[in-house]
């Protein structure tokens, strides 16, 4: 009866324990990462093949590398088509590059605003813009706009 208890008890903390896996929220990240990816991987081909390779094509001269091979006796080396996934890994790692290098200056864009703070010239903190005195150094950065008896 004690093997059983200690099976069950066993088996339990096992669920327990899976439970807790699939809890953490970088399983669903990555779930949802492999899914992006699979999804992202379609555009990626559609612009290596529906606008890179004929671009290339157009290059290199319609040469299809796929078709060469060594050939020593009985064995075959095709080296073509190492040639062709080197290619193909170069081109696809140029496309991301070039999409996030885009992705990258629109998301920029939106987290360049104009800074609403200066440097205080004697003390160097960040003070507002529209200060006419540090509030830090007390130093009056406008003389015209601090009233006279706050001099
Ligand atoms: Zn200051």
């Amino acid at each position: 009866m004690s093997q059983l208890k200690e099976a069950v008890d066993k088996s339990s903390g096992l669920i327990k324990e899976f439970r807790e896996f699939i809890a953490r929220g970088n399983v669903v990240d990555l779930a949802v990462a492999v899914v992006m990816g699979t999804a992202f991987n379609a555009i990626i081909n559609s612009i290596v093949n529906d606008l890179v390779n004929p671009l290339l094509g157009i290059i290199i001269g319609g040469i299809d590398f796929t078709s060469l091979a060594l050939t020593v006796g009985s064995a075959s080396f095709t080296y073509g088509n190492l040639i062709s996934a080197v290619i193909h890994f170069i081109l696809i790692s140029l496309v991301i590059f070039l999409l996030i290098k885009v992705i990258n200056k629109i998301s920029r864009k939106k987290e360049e605003a104009p800074p609403d703070t200066q440097a205080c010239p004697y003390c160097t903190s960040d003070i507002p813009k529209a200060a006419v005195r540090c509030p830090n150094c007390t130093t009056i950065l406008d003389e015209d706009k601090v009233p006279e008896n706050l001099r």
